[in-house]
């Protein structure tokens, strides 16, 4: 890539070099021509020495000269100005030889125009002189009588610098091609050094350029880019790791109680001679483990119900303390049977929310079940609700024995327990959370556990008030 930029570099900064010289050749071109055009009309051309020159210098008229803002004067053979008027570039009354020379020699190179012309009758020099307006000069003289030898070493040179001329060229495009082409390959490469980086996996790839042009904004989309790609993969691997825990976790605890209820039919059906207490626990403990299948089954199946995209909730505008109000009601008695003590703080007023009362019936449900089965008698069980932020907030708390802190963070996940011998008979299925808190995700609202609890757990339910 880098040689073909850098080559087409070379090629374009060329072909510009040769068109310059192109153009500026054109140019001397045109100039010449169009001073060919104008020079008839310039004053110089107007008023040259030969028309006005005469025998006796007395005589010349130099009016016209000096009202087209030229100068004339004469120079007799003494190289004295012996006649001035107008414009006069000479500045003396007498020159010397050498002053006369030098004044005939540099008048090319002045920003005038002199025109000279001997008169031998009256033996003087007419000088006639105009201000130049503008002129260039650049010409290549070449002239047949010149010898051989001179004409081989003129043109000698003459190639040399052209020569020399062209490599120049050559040489300052071959330079100035490779740095311009480095300012476009040196991020190019760097970009897909990166490209490359996440082809092969490496998620983390990121570019930095230092540069602040369009380059770095390719940079940015590219860093970006790259960082949603590694959100990306990351929660792809994370969640391709939670449906395999998920997936080894059911069948764990699937495969207890299957295959407890058919070792024990298998043994229904073997064993001779068996009395009836001895069937009927037998069929008692298959009873119990299918139960404990079914309940895991209906769990499971109702998690991936509300995972789904079709879930939708069937609400009505409710008000939320009445509806508590009703469970806590319901509640009392198997509080009371338990040997738990409780205690219900419900606002007074009417405060409306849109609830699904099947489904959040079934948060409140697990809650109160878990406070039951994983608490000693004698535990106070406290449901509050209040209205904060427009949000109804309801705390379930215990004084219990409280959630391990080792399982706080988790535990709103599948399968999370604090006792995780999955033959243990009081043992959950660990589902009931992960159920409640996507039930309250589904009303707008939120589970959480609060933090800090010096005994006992405290979840929190808010829903959106209407
Ligand atoms: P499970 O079906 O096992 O009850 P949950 O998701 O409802 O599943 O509960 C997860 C775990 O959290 C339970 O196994 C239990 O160890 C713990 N837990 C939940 N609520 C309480 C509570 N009020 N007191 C103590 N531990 C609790």
């Amino acid at each position: 890539m880098k040689r073909k930029l850098f080559s087409q570099f070379m090629i374009n900064y060329l072909m510009i070099f040769l068109l310059t010289l192109l153009v500026t050749l054109l140019a001397f071109v045109l100039l010449s021509f169009a001073s060919s055009l104008i020079s008839g009309s310039l004053a110089k051309s107007r008023y040259p020495a030969s028309a006005i020159i005469k025998e006796d210098y007395s005589q010349i008229d130099a009016s016209d000269v000096v009202q087209s803002g030229g100068g004339v004067q004469v120079v007799d053979k003494e190289y004295r100005v012996v006649s001035s008027h107008g414009l006069d570039t000479i500045g003396k009354d007498k020159l010397t030889v050498e002053e006369f020379t030098t004044f005939l020699i540099e008048s090319k190179s002045k920003p005038y125009h002199y025109d000279i012309l001997y008169q031998p009758q009256g033996e003087f020099w007419l000088i006639v002189t105009f201000p130049t307006s503008m002129r260039l000069d650049f010409s290549l003289v070449h002239n047949k009588e010149a010898i051989t030898g001179d004409l081989m070493r003129a043109g000698s040179v003459i190639t040399v610098v052209v020569l020399i001329y062209l490599l120049m060229l050559a040489f300052f495009a071959y330079i100035y091609s490779k740095i311009t082409a480095a300012s476009i390959t040196v991020p190019l490469q760097k970009l897909r050094d990166g490209t490359m980086l996440l082809r092969e996996g490496d998620y983390s790839a990121r570019v930095d350029l230092r540069l602040k042009n369009e380059f770095a904004e390719l940079q940015d989309t590219f860093n970006d880019m790259a960082a949603r790609i590694e959100h990306e993969i990351s929660l792809r691997r994370k969640s391709e790791e939670d449906r395999r825990r998920l997936i080894l976790d059911i069948s764990h605890d699937l495969k207890n109680p299957m295959s407890s209820i058919q070792g024990y039919v298998e043994l229904l059906l073997e064993k001779s001679g068996m009395t009836k207490q001895e069937r009927s626990e037998y069929l008692e403990i298959i009873h119990n483990n299918s139960k404990r299948a079914n309940r895991l089954l209906t769990e499971l199946f109702e998690l991936s119900q509300i995972d789904s995209p079709e879930f939708s909730l069937k609400t009505a505008k409710t008000d939320i303390c009445e509806f508590i109000r009703q469970i806590c009601a319901e509640l009392v008695p198997l509080l009371e049977r338990e040997g738990f003590q409780y205690g219900f703080d419900i606002c007074e007023e009417n405060v409306f929310v849109l609830l699904d009362a099947d489904r959040f019936g079934r948060i409140l449900q697990n809650l109160a079940v878990n406070a039951l089965q994983y608490n000693p008698p004698g535990t106070l069980v406290a449901v509050s609700l209040t209205v904060q932020n427009s949000q109804a907030v309801i705390d379930f708390s215990d004084n219990g024995i409280g959630i391990p802190d080792h399982l706080r963070d988790n535990i709103f996940k599948p399968f999370v327990r604090s006792d995780d011998s999955r033959n243990s008979k009081t043992g959950g299925s660990g589902l009931g959370l992960s159920i409640a808190k996507k039930i309250a995700e589904a009303h707008g609202g939120d589970l959480l556990l609060l933090p800090d609890r010096k005994k006992g757990s405290a979840f929190r339910i808010t829903v959106p008030t209407v």
